[in-house]
Formats: C-alpha cells, structure tokens, sequence
C-alpha cells in the first residue's frame, strides 16, 4: 500500500468535484485494508473509506486519511439445485458483477445493471432499481471492526436494510468497512418486469420470452437515455430520496393537489421527489456550474467547475422550495462530506 500526500479527488468522485485528500491510498486487498488502518495515527485522521466516488459530494478538503478501495475477486462459494452462492470482494466494479451473473445465467440482479460504484458499497444505502434491491439477493456481508479491530460477517437481518438504507450508512456510520459480500442468485431465475417501461420496452424490441440477458440490455437502454453519463456530465445519480408518507398524509395532500403522483410502497405512500422538484420550476435550471438534470430532476449535475458547496447550496434551495410548496422534506440520498 503506498500513501500519497495532498492527491486531487477529482478522479475519484463521479462529481468531478475537485477537492483534495491530505493522505490518500489506493486498497488491493485485505492487507492493505490492514495496512490503512494501522497507519491511522492521530495525524492521519480522520478516514474516510472510497468505493466508486458515485454516491458523494466532497464540499471541501478531506484534512485526513481517503482509502480506495480497489480489491477484486469472484468466486463461487457453493450451489445447490436452485442457487448459486458468489462471494465479491469490495472492490469488484457493481456492474461487472452483474454481467459476470447474467453471463452465466444467474438471476436476481440484471434489474441492478448499470449502477454505478463498488459492489462493497452496494450494502451501504441497500442500492436499488426497477423493483429490485440488493436485500433481495444479499447471502452476507463482509466487514472490518474498526472499533473492535476484528473481522465479521453480518447477515441480512441484521443490516437494517430499508429504503436507500442500511445500518452502514446510519447508525454505524463509519464503524466498518466492508471488506467483501457474498450474493445468493437463482438458478432459475424469476424475471421482475413490472416496473417502469420494463415490459413496454422488451415488446418494442419483439422480445416475447424475455432472458435475464435481454433483461440487461432493456435496463442499460432505458438507463442511459434517461440518466446523464457522469463521464460526461458530473452527477451522482439521484440526489435525492423519495419522500415516503402515510397514506392519511396523502390523502390530505391529494385533496389540495389533485395531480400529485404516487405509488404504494407497503404501508406508505412514495411521492416522485421529480414530480416535486419539477413543480417547484427547478428542473432543467443552472446556476452556474451547478444545475438540475434537464430530464431527471432528482440528479444534480455539475456543468464544469460548480464546487461542493455550490452543489449543496442548490440543493437546500430545492429541499427549501419543496418544503414551502408541499410541507414535504426531500432527504438527501447523497453523502455529503
Ligand atoms: C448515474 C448514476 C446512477 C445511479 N443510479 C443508482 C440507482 O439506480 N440505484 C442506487 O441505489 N444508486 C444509484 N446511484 C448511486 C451509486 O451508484 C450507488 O449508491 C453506489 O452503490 C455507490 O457506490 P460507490 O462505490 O461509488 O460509493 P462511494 O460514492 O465511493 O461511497 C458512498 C458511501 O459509502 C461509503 N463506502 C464506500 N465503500 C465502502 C466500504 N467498502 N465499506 C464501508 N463504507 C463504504 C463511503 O464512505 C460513502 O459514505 C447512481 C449513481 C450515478 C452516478
């Protein structure tokens, strides 16, 4: 493990926000996981530990330690009749994962093709898309103690995996680092299509008998015409969660604004954060380099040269507006650091 000294993170943040770590280091393997935080000494810190960079805001300088984690390896853990078990160290690129599953026709996360980042990071706000999230799929999580300098497993029970959620991203923040996971995929996969323009799409392609395969591709197709490239365009995806309500909140709401879109999501009701964001005139609006997506609201993007802070700015003007506007709180999906 080599620690470099006063590294721009611009490369490292699908943002392109070009903040700067003081110690940065680049993480191979478990060792050098090890060998990161042995070299934690009071100068060092604080941490702060990097999987893709497509899921954080940097809003300034990181005046500690920023590991990158970068290990790779997958292996076949075991199978049964109907299920194949993988395990993935962190490292591994998600939607290398995905094609590696689809490749050898093991279903259960076609759905999750193309989101970027790590698969270590997946656990952290429970990734999701098109009806499916990671909790569905997830065997077991692999973590480092930082606290008990130990190593475990946890299992999905006790990840407190909700909507964008989990017990990494909340209430232990910054206690561990997730070293690899393991995945529990079908052997006869079930196809989930019934969410967005799934079922459409694979009819406008004349595809009847759909593959986990074809699968793939529709979701790669409708993603990247809806979604900036953040090669392209700096973004981080959606910034924003959904705001989730009860159903007498809705109803409440519904009467004062007939239009307002919703969908169930168990006992409560998810309202389109976009529906929201767009009524409030911000879709498509820039402020300098910082704006929002002209097409999907709930995506902040950075033109150029915005900073963290300009990006954040916009985007508690929006959590203002939407407040003002509906009584609602956009949360943000985003880690902001
Ligand atoms: C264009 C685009 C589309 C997206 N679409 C989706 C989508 O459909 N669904 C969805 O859920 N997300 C989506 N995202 C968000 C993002 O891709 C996911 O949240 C992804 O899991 C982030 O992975 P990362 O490795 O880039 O995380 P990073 O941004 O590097 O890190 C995110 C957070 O996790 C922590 N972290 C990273 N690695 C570890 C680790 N090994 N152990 C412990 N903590 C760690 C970091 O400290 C940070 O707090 C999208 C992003 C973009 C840019």
């Amino acid at each position: 493990m080599q620690v470099l000294e006063n590294i721009s993170l611009k490369p490292y943040n699908t943002f392109g926000i070009n903040a700067r770590a003081k110690f940065f280091a680049e993480l191979h393997s478990d060792n050098d996981i090890a060998a990161f935080f042995s070299s934690l000494t009071p100068e060092r810190m604080p941490f702060l530990i990097l999987g893709g960079g497509s899921n954080i805001l940097f809003t300034k300088d990181f005046e500690g330690s920023v590991g990158c984690i970068r290990s790779k390896g997958i292996v076949k853990l075991m199978e049964d009749d109907s299920h194949v078990y993988l395990k993935i160290a962190a490292g591994e690129v998600w939607d290398d994962v995905v094609k590696y599953a689809v490749d050898h026709g093991w279903g259960g996360i076609e759905n999750l093709s193309l989101i970027p980042g790590n698969a270590g990071t997946g656990p952290v706000q429970n990734i999701g898309a098109y009806g499916v999230e990671l909790k569905d799929v997830i065997y077991s999580v692999e973590v480092a103690d930082v606290i008990a300098r130990h190593y475990r497993a946890f299992r999905p029970a006790d990840c407190e995996f909700g909507y964008r959620s989990s017990i990494f991203k909340k209430k232990a923040k910054d206690r561990f680092i997730i070293t690899g996971i393991c995945l529990k995929l079908d052997k006869q996969p079930v196809l989930k299509l019934d969410y967005g323009d799934i079922r459409q799409e694979l009819k406008n392609a004349g595809i009847n008998r759909p593959s986990i395969s074809a699968v793939r591709d529709i979701i790669i197709k409708i993603r990247s015409r809806k979604l900036p490239d953040p090669s392209i365009l700096g973004n981080a995806g959606s910034f924003f969660m959904n705001p989730v309500i009860s159903a007498d909140d809705f109803a409440r709401l519904i009467r004062q604004f007939p239009l307002m879109p919703s969908f169930r999501s168990g006992d409560e009701i998810k309202i389109p954060g976009a529906w929201l964001i767009e009524q409030c005139g911000f879709k498509g609006k820039r402020f300098g380099d910082a704006g929002v997506h002209g097409q999907q609201p709930l995506v902040l993007v950075n033109y150029g040269s915005a900073t963290g802070a300009e990006i954040l700015a916009l985007a508690e003007k929006i959590i203002g507006s939407v407040n003002r506007k509906f009584g609602l709180r956009m949360e943000k999906e985003v880690n902001i650091f």
